[in-house]
């Protein structure tokens, strides 16, 4: 689905990925569900492009709800998987995150649920080799992303910033929809390891001043990275 003219979404509002255009490729932003693959090659020729295009994967964090269909890029085309040093050991399978703590209803639990069996997700590809990024990084990928540290979700989650495209992908730094509750609207993520830690990394957040705001789960935000930041911290104060 596209999002702006040089930004594409794969998935949906329950498991979400990216596609920033550039003419000298495209840069794939979390790679959603192994299943996730057809969508992927769709997105990408509605955009006039192919698997050829694409220079590289950047993972938000090392979650397998994220780690989709990386590894077939990678393993198949060459494509190189980035994710921040403090997730790699995540993304290659090698660490398990907390199991989660917090609320639940049982329809959207089990609507996620059968969106990641619909899409393969409950037989993780694990990303057999990254290339670790850090805090400032900007990348030599199309769209120039730029890494910002985002730690609390993970150790090692990331937003993703392109200027160019006026974006922001945030992983799970904030969902925009809760896969556990339904709930929508920007506020924090489940799963997340340091609930307090991601609070505090939201002013960061805040300060990118990018108009889209891009989650890994929920629907596209084009209210700017302050006021989201904002809602969130709203919600977040409301509901503990
Ligand atoms: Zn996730």
């Amino acid at each position: 689905v596209q999002i702006s003219p040089s930004l594409r979404r794969v998935g949906n509002d329950v498991v979400a990925a990216y596609l920033v255009l550039a003419d000298d490729g495209v840069t794939v932003v979390d790679a959603g569900l192994p299943g996730h693959w057809r969508a992927l090659v769709r997105e990408l020729a509605a955009a006039g492009r192919t698997v050829a295009d694409v220079r590289g994967v950047v993972l938000t964090h090392g979650d397998t709800d994220h780690l989709g269909f990386a590894e077939r890029l990678r393993r198949d085309h060459g494509v190189p998987v980035l994710v921040h040093a403090d997730d790699a050991a995540r993304a290659r399978g090698e660490q398990k995150p907390p199991t989660h703590r917090g609320p639940w209803r049982l329809g959207p639990t089990a609507r996620f649920l059968a969106d990641a069996a619909l899409h393969g997700g409950l037989r993780t590809t694990y990303v057999r080799e990254v290339q670790e990024v850090a805090d400032g990084d900007v990348l030599d990928l199309p769209g120039s992303p730029r890494v910002v540290g985002l730690p609390g979700h993970s150790p090692g989650s990331i937003a993703v910033h392109v200027p160019a495209v006026d974006a922001v992908m945030v992983g799970d730094a904030l969902t925009t929809r809760h896969v556990l509750t339904g709930r929508t609207g920007p506020q924090p993520a489940p799963f997340t390891d340091d609930p307090e830690q991601a609070l505090v990394s939201l002013a960061r957040l805040a300060e990118l001043d990018a108009r889209w705001v891009l989650p890994g789960h929920g629907a596209p935000s084009d209210a700017g990275t302050a006021a989201v930041a904002r809602q969130v911290r709203e919600r977040s104060l409301s509901t503990s």
